[in-house]
């Protein structure tokens, strides 16, 4: 039997080649989807990886709901509306000229303006940031609040370089990006390597190229128009994911012994709620190893960290100079420490099939990614195989942009809202992410598997917006 909707889009494509696909054959249909990113995409690991965790988990919605299908979502979901590719030259300390590629990935505008963060990484390249941008999508339409999906960056390495230096490299940047972005366009934030001061240098420019003060930029800082809580967000909102999860299993994260990895702002404020809350974390990590502190990292600690990555530009491995109930173990990442809870922070691709193992043989009960896709499919499969709280990170981090979303409206409204209400309301979106992600998988047949609840949940929206707005 061959799908035919009463849609106008159904009635138009029940002709061509998609309507071969029965409910029976729909595994066909995302192959042949996935032949199509890896075709247009070629050696775009992380892409492709992103965009078939996605389409698997989306079988059951796809089956029960054939007009996506037969409109043609899936093979317009995987194309991002625009990207722009441009030079960037700049000029170091010492005049000479140095030349980072930018770019900025503009997906799916069906909710709202495109909405995602800016990386600064020596890794940053296409794959990466049409995984992001592609991740954000779903994300943003999970928050339940009115953005698009988007990723930008450049490979510029913020490490080592002076502020002076930093500063040159964000104008020369904002001196393309101004003319893609505005807000009602596109509202970057930040990502790895681009923090407040970063999120400064790039509105500065931007405010003197379109002679405007608006809010082009979210993780501004609060006395030119930021939202109080925006740096906090992921780490906490991840932290109350966390809860929620625990919640529902009739459990706790009070006592909980967590192993984070990463030293940046998401680690850095995921340690702080978790302090709040009453558990302890026991690890942090940067790309040089990990730090491990079995009597915990408390707000001295954390306060010893947050000035060593965010004013000294320090490694971690000085935090084991400092506190002697701790050792650094170079260039490995914190996954066989022993813990009930674990909260990767730092990057993709993380958690390997084998650091899963070794996670759960070790007795984590959670896993709540405050990273984008820090766990490949293998070590996914191993958690959802062993029946581990397992928070995916467009639905576990969203609180990041949830906040840059309050910071927009706040913005919008010329307002400044206080501490106290944003973050409830930034509790209350991510208890909101999570009833979605948890009655959506058990709505599809796979209770517990919130991968399947934050993909369908959020694919759902966006998809009926493409819908209503033809085609696009
Ligand atoms: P920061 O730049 O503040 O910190 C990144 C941390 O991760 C640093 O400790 C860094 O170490 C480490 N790291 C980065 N790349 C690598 C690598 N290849 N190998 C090992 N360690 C690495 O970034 P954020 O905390 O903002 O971001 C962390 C993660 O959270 C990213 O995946 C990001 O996409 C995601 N995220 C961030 C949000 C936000 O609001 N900031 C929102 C949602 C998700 P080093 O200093 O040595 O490079």
């Amino acid at each position: 039997m061959f799908w035919r909707e009463e849609t106008p889009l159904g009635r138009l494509s029940a002709t061509d080649a998609r309507s071969r696909y029965t409910k029976e054959k729909i595994v066909d249909l995302i192959n042949e989807v996935l032949a199509i990113v890896k075709r247009r995409n070629p050696n775009e690991a992380e892409f492709f990886q992103a965009v078939e965790e996605v389409l698997f988990s989306l079988e059951p919605l796809l089956k029960a709901e054939p007009k996506y299908v037969n409109a043609g979502i899936l093979h317009r979901i995987i194309e991002p509306e625009r990207q722009i590719i441009f030079r960037v030259a700049w000029v170091d300390d010492k005049g000479r000229m140095q030349v980072n590629r930018g770019y900025r990935i503009q997906f799916n505008s069906a909710l709202g303006p495109y909405k995602g963060g800016l990386r600064f990484h020596p890794s940053v390249n296409g794959s990466i940031l049409r995984f992001l941008g592609f991740e954000q999508i779903f994300k943003n339409s999970l928050t339940g609040l009115m953005m698009g999906g988007a990723k930008g960056g450049a490979d510029f390495d913020p490490k080592g370089k002076t502020d002076t230096e930093v500063m040159r490299f964000c104008y020369s940047m904002m001196t393309e990006l101004y003319r893609h972005i505005g807000p009602n366009t596109d509202v970057p934030a930040g990502d790895i390597g681009v923090g407040g001061r970063e999120i400064g240098f790039l509105f500065g420019q931007y405010k003197r190229l379109k002679n405007e003060f608006t809010g082009v930029l979210t993780g501004k800082a609060l006395n030119w128009g930021g939202s109080l809580i925006r740096p906090e967000a992921t780490g906490y909102g991840a932290v109350y994911f966390a809860h929620e999860m625990l919640a529902a299993a009739g459990d706790d994260i009070g006592g909980k012994i967590c192993a984070v990895s990463g030293s940046g702002n998401v680690a850095q404020y995921t340690v702080e709620k978790l302090n709040q809350l009453g558990a302890k974390a026991v690890t942090l990590s940067d790309s040089g190893g990990f730090i491990h502190d079995p009597d915990g990292i408390d707000g001295e600690k954390l306060a010893y960290v947050m000035e060593l990555k965010n004013v000294r530009r320090g490694r971690i491995s000085e935090y084991a100079e400092k506190y002697k109930s701790a050792t650094f173990v170079p260039g490995q990442r914190p996954w066989n420490v022993k813990c009930d809870c674990a909260f990767p922070s730092a990057t993709q691709n993380e958690i390997s099939g084998d650091d899963a193992k070794t996670l759960v043989k070790n007795g984590c009960k959670v896993v709540t990614e405050g990273a984008n896709m820090p766990t490949t499919l293998e070590g996914t499969e191993v958690f959802l195989g062993n029946k581990i709280l397992f928070g995916p990170g467009k639905a576990a981090n969203a609180g990041g942009v949830a906040v840059s979303g309050l910071e927009m409206a706040q913005n919008s409204q010329r307002m400044m809202w206080t501490g106290e209400e944003v973050d409830e309301k930034l509790q209350g979106i991510m208890k909101s992410i999570f009833t979605t992600c948890s009655e959506t998988a058990a709505k599809y047949g796979h209770p517990g598997n919130y991968v399947v609840g934050a993909n369908i949940g959020g694919f759902v929206k966006v998809a009926d917006a493409m819908l209503d707005q033809g085609l696009g």
